[in-house]
């Protein structure tokens, strides 16, 4: 079993630390910033050994370079986008397994919001680290690929177990709450849901991880196969992966 940290930067960002005691190993995931991981290390008195990437954008490598010169850690990333990953030392892809001393990552390919993103799942730990790819109600924009290809990602992830605690890089859950009542307004647990989440911002705690259980029960884009989502959208008779790039382009718009 694994302890984490998390560590909120920026306007919205989660990086979070990943500790594997019996071997003292610790990761930072999508470290935006070197100084607040450095004080969270010091403050857990924890030695930094890995950085892991889930794709490329600078809220989410912006630290990469600093923390690898103060600390020498091991630098690993999505083999799709070694070369926009700052100092990657170790690249994977769909398939491959990552020990972080006794804590094995399973690592997924989920382009969509780009194209070479990564999601790191410890089934030991009943964590997934997903980057900007699953977040609590809502999902990552396709900057970097077409709603078939992110429907496909979320796919991946949709079918983990339930328990699985869901670590997504941002802080987004009360907008993508206010967007997910319109889009399915007869939905009580999303309704229930939001009012907890409501709650929890106004005491300025955060909302995530969030459990994929829950976000199977209140995500509209792990529901395009729900009929009163597709009745409210009048897509009766769509395939799933349209009518989740139907729900994508109205949150753009949103
Ligand atoms: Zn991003
Ligand atoms: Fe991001």
């Amino acid at each position: 079993m694994v302890e984490i940290h998390q560590i909120p930067v920026l306007a919205d960002n989660y990086i979070y630390l990943i500790h594997e005691p019996a071997s003292k190993t610790t990761a930072a995931v999508d470290p935006a910033l070197a100084g607040p991981v450095l004080a969270a290390l010091n403050e857990q008195t924890w030695t930094l050994t890995h950085i892991l990437n889930t794709h490329h954008h600078g809220d989410h490598v912006g630290g990469n370079l600093e923390l690898k010169a103060r600390t020498g850690c091991v630098i690993v990333g999505p083999r799709a986008e070694r070369d926009r990953i700052p100092g990657i030392d170790v690249a994977v892809a769909e398939g491959d397994h990552f020990s972080l001393g006794e804590a094995t990552a399973h690592i997924f390919d989920v382009p969509g919001h780009t194209r070479g993103h990564i999601a790191y799942w410890f089934p030991e730990s009943d964590s997934l680290f997903c980057g900007d790819t699953l977040f609590a109600m809502g999902c990552g924009r396709l900057f970097e690929g077409t709603p078939e290809q992110m429907w496909r990602s979320l796919g991946k992830l949709r079918v983990l177990p339930s328990s699985t605690r869901v670590y997504c890089a941002h802080e987004y859950t009360q907008a993508n709450g206010r967007f997910a009542v319109t889009v399915e307004p007869d939905n009580q647990t999303l309704r229930e849901r939001m009012a907890k989440v409501d709650e929890l911002r106004r005491r300025g705690f955060p909302t995530v991880p969030s459990k994929m259980g829950d976000e199977l029960a209140t995500n509209p884009f792990l529901r395009p196969e729900s009929p009163a989502i597709r009745r409210s959208l009048g897509l009766m008779g769509a395939n799933d992966a349209e009518v989740f790039g139907e729900i994508r382009r109205q949150k753009d718009r949103f």
